[in-house]
């Protein structure tokens, strides 16, 4: 399991291969939520998501291994790859043909391999898998390791250090490492706050898998928020039991509505982010969502959308 020192250790751990990020209080935001919003602005982390707290916290605890591997929808192997040129070990990264062009082309920038295979999340993970049994590789997974969920859960002593007074977080949700390392620290350092976890209603594994008490595989669709695709394992160790336990509230939206917390955090906000992260706004402006028990935070959890896509968004075509 994972305990507040495990966090306290990996905020400690990953201090210098990090950036603290901003905390914006939104008056657009606000008003549409009946009470305080504030945007914790972690698309501004090194690599454009906060994955690089969990692939830090995982990589620099690593013995002798040949490389790590993973595999990874972009952002998780894109910090892999980052923690892995800074801790000088070689990095290959398993990426299903799903997965847009410009998070294989930013993986290789950072001097990792990008290996294409599968057309799924988890057909892409047996090649790490044969990597780590085969080659001596470490197999670092996205969200399911504890490791992983401590360096994510850093983000959650950040929040309640930059506003003690938060009574909710709304966090984007997808395997649930984010979400669970996050409700582990603030959770015990403030046992009331509210933990919400956002998803997409098209393929969203977490929620099926939480009606269905047990894990269970989706179909991948596509959708805006594709960082929040991809299934949770159907041997999930850590994060569905975490979730399970300690989320208060899933709110899931439509297309339609993530496009337009897309396009108001950048028109309004001046915040370019990418579907996964725009969840929080989208669901405030769709009235799922209020900040009438207290100020509410919402995770701004990456910035790595598709220039196209972006622009798609605005002109109202997505
Ligand atoms: C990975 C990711 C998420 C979801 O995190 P999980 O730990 O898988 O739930 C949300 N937003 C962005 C931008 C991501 O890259």
């Amino acid at each position: 399991m994972v305990t507040l020192e495990d966090i306290r250790a990996a905020q400690a751990r990953i201090r210098g291969m990090v950036r603290e990020t901003p905390m914006r209080a939104s008056a657009g935001l606000s008003e549409a939520a009946g009470g305080p919003v504030w945007l914790k602005c972690e698309h501004e982390q090194e690599t454009g998501a906060f994955k690089l707290r969990g692939a830090s916290n995982a990589a620099a605890q690593l013995g002798q291994a040949a490389g790590v591997t993973t595999a990874s929808t972009g952002n998780h192997g894109r910090a892999l790859a980052h923690a892995a040129r800074q801790l000088g070990i070689p990095a290959i990264i398993c990426v299903s043909r799903l997965v847009p062009k410009n998070k294989i082309a930013a993986i290789e920038a950072l001097g990792a391999e990008a290996r294409v295979t599968g057309a799924s999340q988890d057909e892409a993970f047996e090649e790490a898998r044969r990597l780590e049994r085969e080659e001596g590789f470490a197999l670092i997974p996205p969200f399911d390791h504890p490791d992983v969920v401590a360096g994510q859960g850093t983000l959650g002593l950040e929040i309640l250090g930059q506003l003690p007074e938060a009574a909710a977080i709304a966090i984007p949700l997808s395997g649930g490492g984010l979400l669970a390392g996050v409700a582990l620290a603030a959770k015990a350092l403030k046992p009331d706050i509210r933990i919400i976890g956002i998803s997409m209603e098209r393929g969203a594994a977490m929620a099926a898998s939480l009606a269905a008490g047990h894990p269970v595989e989706v179909e991948e669709l596509e959708t805006l928020a594709d960082s929040l695709g991809g299934g949770i394992g159907l041997e999930n160790r850590l994060t569905f039991v975490l979730c399970r336990d300690l989320m208060d509230e899933l709110i899931l939206l439509t297309e339609d509505e993530i496009a337009e917390g897309i396009r108001f955090l950048a028109a309004e906000e001046g915040e370019t982010v990418e579907g996964a992260a725009a969840v929080g706004a989208a669901a405030v402006l769709a009235g799922k969502l209020r900040a009438e028990l207290g100020p509410l935070v919402l995770l701004l959890s990456g910035r790595n959308i598709d220039p196209g896509l972006h622009r798609a968004v605005m002109e109202g075509e997505r």
